[in-house]
């Protein structure tokens, strides 16, 4: 078996395969391994804000980017250049996206588990909504909203759609620890208890089914129930959440953002959704997830009686994905991104751990080998943002590249950086 060389569509959108080298944003892929170094992560900015500029026009104001899919400062500010809000779960996002000077007004609060001081400081600065999610934030919401401390709200709801993903990124189910129940009453009884706080303004109701859901069923689904909720109350905003998918390997096909914001909008005529209510959605994933890879180097390559192991100088600390998920990757050799793939190897990291697997069975050319420089496409989702310290390897730097022009925007952690917590 061999594999077909690289498919140019999982690559970022300005990615240019020539003989030699690859270009992204008019950059090339090995002159920035050679200056920056490997591991090192690598976002089209041209990718990214196109896929902005298609969540802001495919849905109504206040349509978000989740941050915990890829944050930094540089990555807020584009997201909210091109018109979206920005989705945190915790204090620490909303203090780096408050920081990248992105006005709180563009920012929505989520959390199922939100701390006092995480509550205090977005009413505090005024974030856009505060998602609500359970009966204890309620209780804490009495004691901080009043009418001199207003604040907006959505309420999240389990619309009791299973949608088919992974179980772990699974949400939307009843047996969930996100959201109130509508079947169990408890939507309603939590709608009913946030319309009597003075100074709070409940606009809607907001659902989140799952991640990386390539069939938009489950989101019309989501999308009618919710409908059928709300309709005698008066809302202004329904919110789908996120969570459409990406192609990660051959042979997968995900809608786009702008199919899902149509097949959205169509559902929602069909189910009679009140034309006021504005239609909203949060999608990480498929805003980040393309616009990225990751170029490694290859060290020890390890043939055994089973396979080829091929070690690069990063792994599970950099993109956690394969281990948590089991998620497939490709891989290809930046020099020769023309070539075919006739060599199979197992691609693994340099982590203390046999389960430290980047891609189970990657195909490269048959002359890749020590030294080379390889790149794993569409790793801009949760790889950077999940990135720990494992082994005290310290994280990536992160690079912007547009015509022509590179933006180091976050820089590779030092030893010093690390050890900067000891005390
Ligand atoms: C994770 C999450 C998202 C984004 O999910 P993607 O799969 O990255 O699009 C959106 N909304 C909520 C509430 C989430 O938890």
């Amino acid at each position: 078996m061999t594999a077909e060389p690289i498919l140019v569509s999982l690559l970022p959108d300005t990615a240019t395969l020539v003989e030699n080298d690859v270009l992204v944003g008019g950059v090339s892929l090995r002159g920035l391994a050679g200056v920056y170094g490997t591991p090192l992560f690598v976002y089209d900015e041209e990718t990214l804000r196109a896929r902005c500029r298609e969540a802001a026009s495919s849905f109504d104001d206040g349509v978000a980017f989740a941050s915990k899919s890829f944050l930094c400062g540089a990555m807020a500010r584009v997201a909210f250049e091109e018109g979206l809000c920005i989705d945190v779960a915790t204090g620490g996002e909303l203090d780096i996206v408050l920081r990248s000077g992105v006005p709180a007004r563009r920012v929505i609060m989520h959390g199922n588990n939100k701390s006092a001081e995480e509550l205090e400081r977005a009413i505090a600065v005024g974030v856009h909504r505060v998602v609500v999610d359970n009966f204890e934030e309620i209780a804490l919401l009495k004691s901080l909203v009043s009418e001199s401390t207003p604040l907006d709200c959505l309420v999240r709801v389990t619309p009791g759609v299973e949608a088919h993903t992974h179980e772990f990124v699974r949400t939307g189910q009843e047996d969930t620890k996100f959201g109130f129940s509508i079947s169990s009453g408890d939507a309603r009884i939590a709608i009913e208890d946030l319309r009597e706080i003075p100074g709070l303004t409940l606009h809607g109701v907001h659902a989140h089914i799952g991640s990386q859901v390539f069939d938009l069923i489950g989101f019309v689904e989501s999308l009618s129930i919710l409908a059928n909720f709300i309709t005698d109350d008066g809302f202004d905003e329904l919110c789908v959440g996120g969570g459409l998918g990406v192609a990660y390997v051959a042979g997968e096909t995900a809608p786009s953002i702008s199919q899902w914001g149509d097949a959205l909008r169509a559902a929602a005529v069909e189910v009679g959704l009140d034309t006021n209510v504005r239609l909203l959605a949060e999608p990480g994933r498929a805003v980040v997830a393309q616009a990225a890879l990751t170029l490694y180097q290859v060290g020890a390559v390890k043939p055994v009686a089973q396979r080829t192991y091929m070690a690069v100088d990063g792994g599970m600390s950099d993109n956690p994905r394969p281990v948590l998920y089991g998620s497939g990757y490709e891989a290809f050799d930046v020099s020769q991104p023309l070539a075919e793939r006739p060599q199979n190897v197992r691609l693994v990291g340099k982590h203390c751990e046999s389960g430290d697997v980047l891609i189970d069975e990657a195909w490269l050319p048959a002359s890749t080998g020590a030294r080379s420089i390889i790149a794993t496409p569409v790793t801009g989702a949760y790889g950077y943002s999940m990135a720990s310290n494992y082994n005290r390897v310290p994280r990536p730097a992160v690079l912007f590249v547009l015509d022509g022009e590179v933006r180091e925007v976050l820089r590779r952690e030092t030893f010093d950086d690390m050890a900067a917590l000891e005390m």
